[in-house]
């Protein structure tokens, strides 16, 4: 980086919330540069999350598939074995590709792309302390920071991401433990139980709460969710509490007690997964040079136009409020960069999907009962189960079901429920809806194709505003 050069927008961290903000802000011409401490543009996302993640949980679900679910089907293997280090090879690649392509893109949109650490010396410059040795620093009009988030630790375990790991360590395991314990039954717990059940793991999920899924999940569907994986052999202790660990020995040891007060117990496994959420990261950045401060929960407070209350800088992504998801932290890189360049932007946070990507798939959007209860809202319910539906039955695949809320007065569709094959493909469908202001009937008089998964989302829509033809 050159230092007499000032750039009009300078971005701190390389992850979805400031990759996207370099390629929109390049896009519009101008002067931008990102930098990044990794070594790999991507962030957690693209490295250590969605996406190393999604591969292990597809290839774990076909070898789980065809030691388990070929025979009915008429198709006879022989020996099936597992080479875990040709899965996490096929893993890395995958990641490998697509790091790599957002250099590309960088380089396509005059993107300046600085590798080492960010810190600010004041509410204009960045020092960079380099990867390849030496430091630099780079002046921006505006600055971004988009530096994400990092595991929540539980008190009194020490990671060492081999047996006691965080998601990052559940990714990169070099054997099958025998036994793990995965502290959260949210989606970071729930996808990684799947991953390693399937490959052979005897997994107990240990959840503080009555229900599983993490924070937004319809009841509904929570319990139906659990009910399906522990079928698939994960075990669950729900509102149980995870008092403490104990990794000294061979293996790792954690007490737990009933949520409520009471019970004790331990728990002895080979690995314990540390799944309790994830927190904002703001270390070495320098806040305290510039008077920027964190919420409790060390969140960077900001306004509508993702402004700090240093009007040039802006934050957004998991360094933020919000959910802490990929295609909010994209949505909101397109905005700020909007509000840079035009003076306006737009993020409907009301239509942000979920997905959970275990078999089969659970996404939603929108409201789900408990919320919409809590809220006094009168609304329709339909749903239509995949059993139901001509698809998922030839595909042999028919767990789950699409439910619908719509408003009981004006038939608005106020939230969308699936558990099922490919959720997290259909969940479009509801996002759109909800974007458009669309009533239920308006999704029950729109042709879907035939035969498809996704007419189990119009019958849902037909259940909600009168009454499906098929079930
Ligand atoms: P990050 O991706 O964390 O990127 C921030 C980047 O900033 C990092 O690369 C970091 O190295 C860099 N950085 C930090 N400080 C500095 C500094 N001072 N100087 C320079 N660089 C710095 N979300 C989904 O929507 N779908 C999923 O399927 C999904 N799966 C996930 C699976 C796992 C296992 C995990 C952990 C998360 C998953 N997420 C998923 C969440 C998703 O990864 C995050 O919401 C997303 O990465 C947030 O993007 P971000 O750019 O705000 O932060
Ligand atoms: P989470 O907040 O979704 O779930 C954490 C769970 O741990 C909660 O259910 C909580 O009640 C429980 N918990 C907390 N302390 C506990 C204790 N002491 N004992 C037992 N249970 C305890 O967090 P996460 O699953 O770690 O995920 C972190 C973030 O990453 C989330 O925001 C999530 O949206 C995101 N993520 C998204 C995806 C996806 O979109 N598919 C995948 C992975 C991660």
């Amino acid at each position: 980086a050159s230092e007499a050069e000032e750039k009009d927008l300078v971005i701190i961290g390389g992850g979805v919330a400031g990759y996207v903000a370099a390629i929109k802000a390049g896009q519009a011409g101008l002067k931008v540069a990102c930098i990044e401490k990794r070594g790999a543009l991507g962030g957690t996302c693209l490295n250590v999350g969605c996406i190393p993640s999604k591969s292990l949980l597809n290839n774990s679900q076909l070898y789980h598939q065809i030691l388990h679910d070929t025979k009915h089907r008429g198709i006879e293997v022989g020996e099936v074995t597992l080479n875990l280090q040709a899965l996490m090879q096929a893993k890395d690649t995958s990641v490998s590709g697509l790091t790599k392509g957002v250099e590309f893109l960088f380089k396509k949109n005059n993107v300046e792309y600085i590798k080492g650490t960010g810190a600010f010396q004041d509410e204009h410059t960045v020092a960079v302390n380099l990867i390849e040795g030496g430091e630099t620093t780079v002046r921006g009009k505006n600055i971004l920071i988009a530096t994400g988030s990092e595991a929540t630790p539980f008190p009194g375990l020490t990671i060492d991401e081999k047996k006691v790991i965080t998601s990052t360590g559940a990714i990169a395991l070099q054997e099958v433990p025998k036994k793990m314990t995965v502290i959260g039954g949210g989606i970071i717990g729930l996808e990684m139980a799947s991953v390693w059940s399937r490959l052979g793991t005897e997994v107990t999920v240990v959840e503080f709460l009555g229900q599983i899924g993490g924070p937004g999940m319809d009841a509904e569907v929570a319990k139906q969710t659990q009910k399906i994986l522990a079928k698939q052999g994960i075990i669950f202790k729900l509102n149980t509490k995870v008092t403490k660990g104990d990794a000294e020995g061979e293996g790792v040891s954690i007490s737990t007690e009933a949520a409520k007060g009471g019970k004790e117990e331990s728990i002895d496994a080979d690995v314990v997964l540390c799944a309790i959420g994830r927190r904002p990261y703001t270390n070495g950045l320098g806040l305290e040079n510039i008077g920027l401060e964190t919420d409790d929960r060390g969140r960077l407070i900001i306004d509508q136009e993702y402004r700090t209350k240093i009007q040039h800088i802006r934050a957004i992504g998991d360094v933020t409020f919000g959910p802490m998801l990929a295609h909010k932290a994209e949505e909101e890189a397109v905005a700020a960069v909007e509000y840079l360049t035009k003076g306006y932007g737009h993020v409907n946070y009301g239509a942000i999907p979920s997905v959970m990507y275990t078999h089969p798939e659970v996404a939603w959007v929108g409201q789900n009962e408990q919320e919409l209860k809590a809220a006094g809202v009168k609304y329709r319910v339909g749903s239509f189960p995949f059993s139901a539906n001509s698809r998922a039955k030839t595909n042999l695949d028919t767990l789950g079901f699409v439910k619908m809320l719509s408003d009981a007065e004006t038939d608005r569709i106020l939230g969308i429920h699936i558990i099922g094959p490919n959720a997290g493909e259909m969940i479009a469908e509801g996002v759109l809806a909800i974007e458009y202001g669309a009533s239920s009937e308006d999704v029950a008089r729109t042709s879907h194709a035939h035969p498809t998964l996704s007419e189990a989302f119009k019958e849902a829509a037909m259940a909600t505003y009168d009454k499906a033809i098929h079930y």
